[in-house]
């Protein structure tokens, strides 16, 4: 099998001077590249119950609306506030500078239903704890969290895990 890696490239000082930017991009449209993520995504949950998978803005829509078609389930958004149309509920986590909110429908997860929850990328794990908060605050259960890319270094995995989570990726 092809390494998904050779299909991300790199790009120095984006969004600013110092950072290391994954871009997802080429692998998304490469053919075997997009097949290999999704597939590697859902693999872990192929056979359990998932009732819904909930993609964080913008790069977890692509991912989980095709890891959801694969799974047979429904897809809810986690969105950056003031895009949903309904009710919701918001949840604000730290940035490096400042904070950042994301909301979910108030109606998108039912009680007692599973969820997957799909990234494009683990950093910190700021933006997943707070897609976690808010499928808990419906009394949605976490079946788990997966990504094409951890980076070790910034902690993501290890801030999910203490939260009980079960973290899988794809590339480090
Ligand atoms: P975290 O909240 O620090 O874990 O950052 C993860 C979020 O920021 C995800 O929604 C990613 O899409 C985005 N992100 C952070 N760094 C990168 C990167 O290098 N490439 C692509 N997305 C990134």
């Amino acid at each position: 099998m092809d390494d998904i890696k050779q299909h991300i490239r790199t790009i120095p000082d984006f969004p600013q001077k110092g950072i290391l930017f994954r871009d997802v991009t080429t692998l998304f449209a490469h053919p075997a590249g997009l097949r290999m993520a999704v597939d590697g995504l859902l693999t872990p949950w192929v056979g359990a119950r998932i009732d819904a998978v909930v993609g964080l803005e913008a790069r977890g829509f692509i991912l989980g609306g095709a890891v959801a078609h694969q799974l047979g389930c429904g897809f809810v958004p986690v969105r950056k506030k003031g895009k949903l149309p309904a009710a919701t509920h918001a949840q604000d986590y730290a940035l490096e500078y400042g904070t950042a909110t994301v909301e979910i429908h108030t109606d998108a997860i039912q009680p007692g239903q599973t969820v997957l929850i799909v990234d494009d990328l683990l950093a910190t794990g700021g933006t997943a704890e707070a897609g976690i908060k808010l499928v808990e605050r419906l009394g949605g259960q976490i079946a788990g969290c997966a990504f094409v890319v951890d980076l070790p270094d910034l902690g993501g995995r290890r801030r999910l895990e203490a939260l009980g989570m079960s973290v899988h990726a794809l590339a480090a």
